[in-house]
């Protein structure tokens, strides 16, 4: 069925279950599909892939997906066989049979999309294959790869031109996450893409929560964080493989489920943890940037940053691996100065060109102003992204709750004048230390504690005293000479403000309020206390089967999808079509178990009797025991033509209901027949005019229902 339909908007309905396409995605694909060359740029999780997934179910042929992971691939294959499309992946961890038999599925023509990694597609005796195949498309994923001034360059992608000059005639479909102008325009130029449109989504992902909070005390206020989010997947990403064992090792003695993973582990146990967490194994993942490239989870839930990220394009890139399913997920980000003293050190040391160091000094510099905003941060990043909203984007921390400037120029003068006195030797902690009087060796070999400004701090916290002096560096009061391991200088604009020939605003420190245990739950109304309990039965439901099949559970059916279900509740086959990601071979494989599932919730609560369906449900029930409508009749107090009317609702819902046992066959051709005659019209009045007396219209519309269904099921033309 789906394999005949061509026309996009319905694929996008029975082939992935999906209403209605995101902003460019139609635009793009009818791009492709005019046999056009493509760019698109839209944030990760914006929906990128079904840009190319549609043109290739719609074309004749194969497509060819470039893409530098294998676990991506695979996950991505493993994605669209769940919605009943023929994909697969070649790649080194395949033996010669495997091969094999996906060579003679493309000979027999059933394959629709075929991914590749980049080494495998410049091998000359594959390229040569390639141009035996009736190609439908190209898709060159994360094609950012392929520029010098994208923050993933990747040599082998270099290459991908020579692939493209061999296909000619073929489409070729770039897509990529990373924004800035000069990557775009290389990006064209180095894959030599003809008269490319460019596709250019905004970067607003508004399902995402920004938070940014200092780095001190981290650990407990990532456990605060997960306490709210208990079992949610999420990620902690983590500078060094030391810090990822470190934090793991440390949430599991709190008791949570988490794991470590970096580039220095072996490949299989990369692997095993990946695939736990893609299973829903893993609660909570600890890992270098090394992670999550290659996956394909749609339900992460959060994402912490142990340490600041390099630019502002991992970041985004980073926080925007969560809530790829469209429901809100929450980012933390725990910025401090090491860290980009560290960086400076690392990019500094590195034996790079010096004009690729400054480029990427500057994009740490940004990274690191964005951390301090003080104002919406979903509109820094769009502005470096190039878009400029004109209102603050509602789901940050700044949004939440706005910052208060006030004069600052006593706590700059003090700070300052520390600095000065120590003559300008100390780096962030020892200053901290300095102005809060802190009596350790460091402090007292230095001699700071025999300072005018010893001490002269005690009345700010610690933390009070590291966002100040975070604060005062980003007004340029004071800058970090990173050639003197970080040692604080004042600056000219630093010494006006120490003499007092100008003043300074700062802003006031964001105190981390702690939530009281189990305040997320206070307010819950017996409604959303039913749809979490369902929420989670359901969800319990869909790791068994995805177990079962081997599979992970998002692929299965999405959280978006079951959130839907819940909120409804779904009850009837006829429902699901209109439940985001149900797609057409999702309803036939899971329909009627996740129903069941439901129903038997549904069943043992009170609060049911007033959702949508539910007398119906209760009618159904007693049909499936065999009980007759007679004796339904008796025992609901409900009149036979209400009944009928159930009956006839049931069938409408999609149940599968033999009407034979309800309506003689003299009856249902009579009732047909002269509604045929009538020009089946909307309004029964005047068939049940023309009808025997007993018939009544609750069998009118049993009848009439069931004509509908055969229709459905055989849509052909009477
Ligand atoms: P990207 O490759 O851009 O990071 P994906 O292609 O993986 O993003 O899409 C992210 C999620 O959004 C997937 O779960 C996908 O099924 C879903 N999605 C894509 N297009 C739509 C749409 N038109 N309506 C609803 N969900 C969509
Ligand atoms: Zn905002």
């Amino acid at each position: 069925m789906a394999q005949e339909t061509r026309d996009p908007q319905q694929l996008l309905q029975e082939v992935f279950g999906y209403g209605q396409f995101r902003p460019h995605q139609q635009e793009a694909i009818e791009q492709v599909l005019s046999g056009q060359d493509a760019l698109v740029i839209m944030p990760t999780g914006g929906g990128k892939s079904l840009c190319y997934q549609i043109p290739a179910l719609v074309k004749t042929g194969v497509a060819l997906v470039i893409s530098p992971l294998i676990a991506l691939m695979k996950d991505q294959v493993e994605a669209l066989r769940a919605n009943g499309i023929n994909a697969h992946a070649i790649n080194s961890t395949l033996d010669s049979g495997e091969k094999q038999r996906i060579h003679e599925e493309i000979a027999s023509g059933s394959v629709k999309l075929l991914y590749v990694s980049p080494e495998k597609v410049m091998s000359a005796n594959f390229l040569n294959y390639l141009t035996t195949l009736p190609l439908s498309l190209v898709a060159i994923d994360e094609a950012h790869c392929v520029s010098m001034w994208g923050n993933d360059f990747r040599p082998e992608y270099a290459q991908l031109s020579a692939v493209v000059e061999r296909l000619p005639g073929v489409p070729v479909i770039a897509l990529t996450a990373t924004a800035d102008p000069a990557t775009q325009a290389d990006i064209i130029k180095q894959l030599a893409l003809r008269n490319a449109s460019v596709f250019l989504g905004s970067f607003e992902r508004e399902n995402l929560h920004i938070e940014v909070q200092p780095a001190t005390q981290r650990m407990g206020r990532i456990l605060r964080f997960l306490n709210d989010r208990q079992g949610e997947p999420g990620i902690v990403y983590c500078l060094s493989r030391k810090s990822t064992e470190k934090v793991a090792a440390q949430l599991r003695n709190e008791g949570i489920n988490a794991a470590h993973y970096h580039a220095q582990m072996d490949r299989h146990e990369r692997e095993r943890v990946q695939e736990d967490f893609q299973r829903d194994n893993i609660q909570v993942i600890c890992a270098t940037i090394a992670f999550g490239m290659g996956i394909d989870k749609s339900n992460i839930r959060w994402i912490i940053h142990y340490n600041l990220p390099k630019n502002i394009e991992s970041y985004y890139q980073e926080i925007g691996r969560a809530g790829r399913d469209g429901l809100p997920a929450s980012t933390l980000l725990f910025a401090g100065f090491g860290d980009v003293y560290t960086y400076r050190r690392m990019i500094m040391d590195s034996d790079a060109p010096d004009v690729f160091k400054e480029v990427q000094v500057q994009k740490l510099d940004r990274m690191f102003s964005y951390s301090q905003a003080t104002s919406c941060r979903t509109n820094v990043i769009l502005s470096y992204f190039g878009e400029h909203p004109e209102l603050g984007c509602g789901h940050c921390d700044r949004c939440d709750q706005p910052v208060s400037s006030f004069d600052g120029s006593r706590i700059a003068q003090i700070a300052l004048s520390a600095v000065a006195r120590s003559k300008q030797t100390v780096g962030m902690q020892l200053l901290v230390d300095i102005l809060r009087g802190a009596n350790n060796q460091e402090v007292r070999q230095g001699g700071y504690d025999r300072i005018r400004t010893y001490g002269a701090g005690r009345a700010w916290s610690r933390d009070h005293w590291v966002q100040y002096v975070t604060q005062l560096i980003d007004r340029g009061l004071m800058s970090i000479d990173y050639t003197e391991y970080g040692r604080l200088k004042v600056t000219p604009l630093g010494d006006d403000v120490l003499y007092g020939r100008t003043g300074v605003l700062l802003t006031e420190p964001v105190e981390y309020k702690e939530k009281k245990k189990g305040e997320s739950f206070q307010k819950e109304t017996p409604r959303q206390a039913f749809r979490r309990e369902l929420l989670v039965r359901i969800s319990l439901w869909r790791k068994q089967r995805a177990d079962q099949e081997g599979v992970s559970p998002t692929h299965l059916l999405s959280d978006a999808t079951l959130t839907a279900m819940a909120e409804v509740p779904t009850l009837f086959p006829a429902q699901l079509e209109s439940i985001p990601g149900f797609s057409a071979h999702k309803r036939q494989h899971y329909g009627s178990d996740i129903l069941q599932e439901i129903r038997a919730y549904c069943n043992g609560q009170q609060w049911v009797k007033s959702i949508k369906g539910a007398t119906y449900l209760e009618t159904l029930d007693y049909l499936h025991a065999g009980i007759s409508l007679e004796e339904i009749s008796q025992s609901r107090g409900l009149g036979m033509e209400t009944l009928y009317g159930h009956l006839a609702w049931l069938i409408d819902q999609g149940e599968d209901l033999d009407i034979d046992l309800f309506l003689s066959a003299e009856h249902q051709s009579a009732i047909l027949t002269r509604w045929h005659e009538l020009g089946r019209p909307e309004s029964l009045n005047t068939v049940i005019q023309k009808l025997p007396s007993g018939i009544g219209f609750g069998q009118i519309k049993v009848a009439l229902a069931n004509w509908h269904r055969q229709q459905k099921a055989d849509p052909i033309p009477n």
